[in-house]
């Protein structure tokens, strides 16, 4: 076992995940340097992206983090289980009470409304051991946190000293968005309810904003896994993640031959067809199916790489197969138990992403259970 998954032989599997450690703990230390002095936390909530915790936090500790963000607190257990020391802070607030967790396990909510903070203070006055707490201040996505206009007074009525105030940003991968000034601005104002509490405001891609708001701590998800924080810009990350799909047949179509379900995809001339063992039960998201063969080829739907050549989608992505024209392959690449790329060299994460509509958070926190899962520079 492997954190919740299951090992899964790499012969037996149709697909292979391949998940770099190393660019991972690269990656880390590229963001810490960004972050100037202040803390570099990493973000490790929904099994760290999707790529394992207990893979990804003890390359995070070795290359030097020593604070982790979660969303659950069951996630927040399973980072404490492989670290006595690190600060582990529960994002999705304090759910009524699991005071007891928190304070076992030495674990940090992050507290965003009135009734979660009475709550929390009235445990942490009956438990002297009660762990710190952030406090989460919305400034524009009512979402989470508090509301700005209510900041002042809960701050002069709190009865405990935070260990942190945070906020997090709407539209950070728009770095000409005026709503990043505005929040920064905010936040800056509303910090001066908590004289001396340290702050964080970035998140991945709130580090390349420039001029980065360090402030005393950056909270990088995303871009630790690869993904890029800086849309339009070639991407400063390491690619972590690589996704390889089996191919299990080949066949020569005729003109006009309909693939897959519903037939919605025709051959537009005779084509070499090849089905790979990967679908949307392994997390392949579904709407990168190629409809349309008349612009399949160059159009925005799924691709697979056959020794570098682009590969479009033929038809749906199915439970657990999904064709493709592999006319322009060398034949030698398309054949049986060779792979296609799927994630991976000139098919990043972003494009994989765009192409299902989608952003690289979906297609990371949706990498499924059924692919052997081999782990690199452990
Ligand atoms: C998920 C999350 C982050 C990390 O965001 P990325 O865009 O993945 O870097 C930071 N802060 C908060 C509050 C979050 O929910």
């Amino acid at each position: 076992m492997i954190g919740d998954f299951a090992a899964i032989p790499s012969e037996e599997a149709g697909a292979l995940l391949c998940i770099d450690l190393e660019a991972l703990a690269s990656n880390w230390r590229l963001l810490r340097d960004r972050a100037n002095g202040a803390d570099c936390a990493a973000v490790v909530k929904a099994n760290a992206y999707g790529i394992g915790i207990e893979m990804a936090v003890p390359k995070l500790l070795a290359a030097g983090c020593r604070t982790f963000y979660v969303a659950h607190l069951a996630e927040a257990r399973r980072v404490r289980a492989l670290t006595r020391d690190a600060v582990i802070y529960v994002l999705n607030g304090f759910l009524s009470g699991t005071g007891p967790v928190y304070a076992t396990h030495a674990l940090r909510p992050v507290l965003g409304s009135l009734e979660e903070i009475s709550e929390w203070a009235g445990f942490a006055a009956a438990h002297p051991e009660a762990p710190l707490a952030a406090i989460h201040i919305d400034t524009g996505m009512n979402r989470l946190g508090l509301p700005p206009e209510t900041v002042a007074e809960v701050a002069r009525a709190l009865p405990f000293a935070p260990a942190l105030i945070l906020t997090h940003l709407a539209s950070a991968e728009d770095r000409a968005d005026p709503s990043n000034a505005r929040q920064l601005a905010d936040f800056t104002r509303l910090r001066e309810h908590f004289p001396g509490v340290p702050a964080s405001f970035c998140n991945s891609a709130g580090t390349f904003i420039e001029p980065v708001a360090r402030f005393d701590q950056i909270r990088a998800g995303v871009a630790l896994y690869g993904a890029n924080p800086t849309p339009g810009q070639a991407n400063p990350m390491r690619e972590v993640v690589r996704l390889e799909a089996k191919i299990l047949q080949l066949r020569d179509v005729p003109d006009g031959a309909a693939v897959g379900y519903n037939g919605k995809w025709t051959a537009p001339g005779p084509r070499r067809l090849a089905t790979l063992s990967i679908g949307y039960a392994d997390g392949y998201l579904r709407s990168a199916s190629g409809w349309d063969s008349k612009t399949a080829l160059g159009t925005d739907a799924g691709i697979a790489l056959v020794d570098g050549v682009a590969c479009p989608f033929a038809g749906s992505v199915s439970m657990d197969l999904i064709v493709i024209d592999v006319t322009d392959a060398p034949a030698g690449a398309a054949a049986r138990g060779k792979a296609a790329v799927m994630i991976g060299d000139v098919l990043s994460l972003d494009d994989v992403a765009a192409r299902a509509g989608t952003i690289p958070y979906e297609i990371l926190t949706s990498l499924g259970r059924r692919y052997a899962r081999i782990y690199r520079n452990a």
